[in-house]
C-alpha cells in the first residue's frame, strides 16, 4: 500500500535527519520536497497547500529548532498532520442507532467495488451480531443482481428477491417491509452505478434516499483512481449529502491521493476500507495508523 509514497517520504526524512541541527532553511527545503511528494501522489493541490502551511507553522517554532531531535520533531508533526488530514480525532464509526430495519445505502460509480463491498459489509455487520438483508437495487444490470445473489449465497446471507426492470425505489420499500416482517435489523442497499455521473442516476439515488431515509449513505470510492475518486465523491456528496466514504482497493498500489484528499475535499469521513477481493477484507479506518503506515 502506498509503497511509492512511503519511499519518497523516507528519502525526504533521511536528508532531514542527516542535518543534525536544523535551520529554518532546512525545514523549508524539506517542506518543498514534501509538497512535491504529495502532488506526485495525486493529492489535491489545495489540500497540499493547506497541509504544508499547517506543518510549516508548527515546525518553524523555536521549540522544534532548539530541541535535541529537531528532525524527529518535524517528522512527528508531519505524521500528526497527515492523520488529521484523514480525519483523526473525528467520529467515523458506522451509525446504525435507529429503529430497525436500519437502511444503509451504498452508492458510487460502476467498478468502484460497490457490490463486493455490500457483501463485505453484510459479513462485517453479522460479525457484530446484526442480521442484515442484502438488497439488489441495480435493476439495469441483471449481472449486478446475480452477483449480489452469488455473494449472499457464499456468505449465507439472504438477498432480497428483486427482478431486473422493477422500480428501484419500490424494491427498496418492499425490502424494508420484508425485513421488518422477517426479523432483519439492517438493509444493505446496492444501488445502480454508471461509468460516469448522470442526472438520471442521481435522480434515482435521491428518490431512494428520500423514501428510505438511510441512516448511512456511504460513497464507495476506488482508491486506485486518485483525484478522480475525489471529484466524483464531491458531486455525489453535493447531491446526496453522504454520511461517509468506503475506500476500496487499498491493497493495490494506489498512489495515496484519494486517501489523503477525500475527507478534506468532501468534509465526510472515511469510515471503512477495502483491502482485497475476499469477503473478510473490510476494516474500520484509523487515520493515525494509516499515517504511520504511509510514513513507513
Ligand atoms: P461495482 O460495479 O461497483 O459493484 O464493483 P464490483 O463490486 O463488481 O467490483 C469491481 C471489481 O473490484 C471486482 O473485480 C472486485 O473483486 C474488485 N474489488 C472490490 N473491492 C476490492 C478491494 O478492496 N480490493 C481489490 N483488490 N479488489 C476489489
Amino acid at each position: 500500500m502506498f509503497d511509492n509514497l512511503t519511499e519518497k517520504f523516507e528519502a525526504v526524512f533521511k536528508k532531514l535527519r542527516g542535518h543534525g541541527r536544523l535551520t529554518e532553511e532546512n525545514i523549508q527545503e524539506a517542506l518543498r520536497e514534501v509538497r512535491l511528494v504529495l502532488l506526485e501522489a495525486d493529492v489535491n493541490f489545495r489540500v497540499v497547500k493547506d497541509f504544508v502551511a499547517a506543518v510549516r507553522e508548527r515546525a518553524i517554532g523555536q521549540d522544534v529548532l532548539k530541541s535535541l531531535t529537531p528532525a524527529q520533531q518535524v517528522i512527528k508533526i508531519v505524521r500528526e498532520e497527515l492523520a488529521r488530514l484523514m480525519g483523526e480525532g473525528e467520529e467515523n464509526d458506522l451509525d446504525l442507532a435507529a429503529r430497525p430495519p436500519v437502511p444503509v445505502m451504498l452508492c458510487g460509480l460502476q467498478g468502484a467495488g460497490k457490490t463486493t463491498t455490500c457483501g463485505k459489509l453484510a459479513l462485517y455487520l453479522r460479525r457484530q451480531k446484526r442480521n442484515p438483508l442484502l438488497v439488489p437495487a441495480d435493476i439495469y444490470r441483471p449481472a449486478a443482481i446475480e452477483q449480489l445473489k452469488t455473494v449472499g449465497r457464499q456468505l449465507g446471507i439472504e438477498v432480497f428477491d428483486s427482478q431486473p426492470g422493477e422500480d428501484p425505489v419500490r424494491i427498496c420499500e418492499q425490502a424494508r417491509e420484508y425485513a421488518a416482517l422477517n426479523g432483519f435489523d439492517t438493509l444493505i442497499l446496492d444501488t445502480a452505478g454508471r461509468l460516469h455521473i448522470d442526472e438520471e442516476l442521481m435522480g434515482e439515488l435521491v428518490r431512494i434516499r428520500d423514501s428510505l431515509e438511510p441512516r448511512e449513505i456511504l460513497f464507495v470510492a476506488d482508491a486506485m483512481t486518485g483525484q478522480d475518486a475525489v471529484t466524483v465523491a464531491d458531486s455525489f456528496n453535493q447531491q446526496l449529502d453522504v454520511t461517509g466514504v468506503i475506500l476500496t482497493k487499498l491493497d493495490g498500489d494506489a498512489r495515496g491521493g484519494a486517501a489523503l484528499s477525500i475527507r478534506a475535499v468532501t468534509g465526510k469521513p472515511i469510515k471503512l476500507v477495502g483491502l482485497g477481493e475476499k469477503m473478510d477484507a473490510l476494516e474500520r479506518f484509523h487515520p493515525d495508523r494509516m499515517a504511520q503506515r504511509i510514513l513507513g
